[in-house]
């Protein structure tokens, strides 16, 4: 693996951070990790102050959208060590839509490296109170400068830094998504791009000039089978047992998703991985047998959901969602290091 060097800040901004008030998503941290890619070797891993990067009119990325990114947090347990979840699972994504997107991988020991080397050196910015983390942003793009349809020949890999603040899960309500799509068989839905992200901007607009928090994004053929949530995965409670859409290619293939799904076998719960459509959703609020739902994701965590607006009138789903708690208390628990990490899930910065 290829050595990382740092250059430290001269001018820290962390002095000017408070902690009590933390404007999510716009504060980053002292510095950032970079690699380049060219002549197919990334090259000159290193850690430098956070800077803005100038860039070309003629970037590929801004042109073409070879752009993708990944999410993950960076905790302290008890002892003020930093600790990171699944990073590996992390890496490994990164390159799984870095191949669907015509992108070069990145070795994933030096994502790890550089990830644990940078979070180290910024580790005072993650916000000590209960429920807070240092998110970070691991993402790559197209740098080369050309105008022409084919795949970039360079690329950047940057990791950047933000402090946010105690989350707390309030109940939210969806709207499924009838006209706009999200993704279809052999497109690019299981990858975390960031032009899935862009076609999604304006549903999520409407939906929220309607009252609603999320798009809840359904099959592209039928508009039946229910996909996922904005920037989570969802989960069903009926009759007892957890229902959750299966990976069919056009779901991310969430790490909270994945860890929620043996979190919830660990407890007992049956967990069944199969397409679930709106109708089944809706017949089970009508019978009585929907007992809550909930959504996963790295961002927020778990979010509960209330209720499902459809063009036919809303599904009410729950006013409680004591499952969705449970596993939220213990994810977190494992996260800060209080609940016992018996999946080993947890990989410390040090
Ligand atoms: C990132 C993301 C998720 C959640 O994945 P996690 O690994 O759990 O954070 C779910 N859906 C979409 C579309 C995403 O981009």
């Amino acid at each position: 693996m290829k050595n990382i060097t740092i250059t430290k800040t001269k001018h820290s901004t962390l002095s000017e951070l408070d902690f009590d008030n933390i404007p999510l998503g716009k504060i980053f941290t002292d510095h950032m990790f970079i690699c380049d890619y060219e002549n197919g070797t990334w090259n000159n891993p290193r850690i430098i102050p956070m800077q803005t990067i100038a860039s070309h009119p003629a970037t590929m990325a801004l042109h073409y959208g070879q752009a993708i990114f990944e999410g993950m947090k960076a905790t302290l347990d008890s002892t003020g060590t930093p600790l990171l979840f699944r990073p590996n699972k992390n890496a490994a994504r990164l390159n799984f839509s870095a191949d669907r997107m015509g992108m070069p991988s990145f070795p994933e020991d030096l994502f790890s490296e550089g990830l644990k080397q940078l979070v180290d050196l910024d580790k005072e910015w993650i916000p000590k109170k209960k429920g807070s983390a240092m998110y970070l942003r691991p993402f790559m793009y197209a740098d080369e400068h050309f105008i022409g349809m084919r795949a970039a020949t360079s690329y950047k890999f940057i990791i950047i830094c933000s402090p946010a603040g105690p989350y707390f899960s309030e109940r939210i309500k969806l709207f499924a998504e009838k006209k706009y799509i999200r993704a279809a068989t052999g497109g690019t839905g299981e990858a975390k791009a960031a032009g899935n992200y862009a076609a999604a901007i304006k549903p999520t607009e409407n939906a929220k000039a309607k009252g609603y928090n999320q798009v809840l994004w359904l099959d592209a053929v039928e508009h039946k089978y229910i996909q996922e949530v904005g920037t989570m995965n969802i989960f069903f409670k009926i009759s007892g047992k957890i229902i959750t859409p299966f990976r069919d290619g056009n779901i991310l293939d969430g790490i909270t998703r994945m860890s929620v799904i043996d979190l919830l076998k660990h407890k007992g719960f049956e967990v069944e991985e199969r397409p679930i459509s709106i109708d089944e959703v809706k017949e089970a609020s009508e019978n009585g047998t929907l007992e809550e739902a909930f959504g996963t994701g790295t961002a927020i965590g778990i979010a509960y959901i209330q209720e499902i607006g459809t063009d036919e009138g809303t599904i009410h789903v729950s006013d409680e969602s004591p499952v969705g708690e449970d596993v939220n208390n213990t994810l977190n628990g494992i996260k800060i290091g209080e609940i016992e990490d018996s999946f080993g899930w947890m990989v410390p910065v040090s």
